[in-house]
């Protein structure tokens, strides 16, 4: 089993590494090797490289939309699909509207469409936020399945729920990238959480415990 979050040598970044771990996964050569053979595969090479640049070019100045922005330039994209959170309509729409002044194209997608209600799927009343009312399940493989009929070229997430993202980067025929990953509490920044879990949340992070 593979535990680089506990490495404290981090060979892999040196040049020529005397000693690795014995679990490190670099003695695998022939899986990394079948790995980097995928970066050369044309849908993935410049994909790859331009995402690399862009880090280089804007590192620690640029926040995340800025790089996602001039990401989208490098790719020479002109359709972009937005798939977001009802609960965050006005950020896709800040979002959708910043990258048209910048001359995309941009379809967006909501996660209730389709107004199906979720007993449908089978959650139970009790998992419903107003068990007696209709309440539409979220539907992520939808918005997959109409941005993929809109032929978009890169999809972008915003704030869908946990899970339910998983499912639209399953059923997305583009590539994806999260610009806002969905924390209800933490103004939707999930490090904060992780940032306190050696202090405040400490102990509300144990096993067992109540939050
Ligand atoms: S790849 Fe090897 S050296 Fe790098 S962090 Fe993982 S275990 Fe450590």
């Amino acid at each position: 089993m593979y535990t680089c979050s506990s490495c404290a040598l981090h060979s892999c970044t040196e040049e020529n590494p005397e000693k690795v771990p014995k679990n490190c996964p670099m003695k695998h050569p022939q899986l990394l090797e079948e790995a980097f053979q995928e970066y050369e595969k044309p849908e993935n090479r410049e994909f790859y490289i331009k995402s690399t640049e862009i880090e280089q070019m804007g590192y620690c100045r640029w926040p995340r939309l800025k790089e996602t922005l001039e990401f989208c330039k490098q790719m020479n994209y002109h359709r972009l699909g937005v798939a977001f959170c009802m609960g965050l309509s006005k950020e896709a729409k800040i979002i959708a509207d910043i990258f048209r002044k910048h001359g995309f194209e941009v379809v967006s997608v909501i996660c209730k469409t389709g107004g199906i209600p979720k007993e449908r799927i089978g959650v139970p009343k009790e998992y419903k936020l107003k068990p007696d009312e209709f309440e539409p399940m979220c539907n992520p493989i939808a918005q997959a399945k109409l941005l993929n009929e809109q032929k978009t070229e890169f999809n972008i997430l915003v704030g869908l729920c946990v899970g339910h993202d998983s499912m639209f980067y399953k059923y997305s025929q583009a590539l994806v990238t999260t610009l806002i990953a969905k924390d209800r509490v933490l103004a939707h920044n999930p490090a904060g959480a992780v940032y306190c879990a050696e202090g405040y949340y400490e102990t509300k992070l144990q096993p067992g415990a109540e939050f």
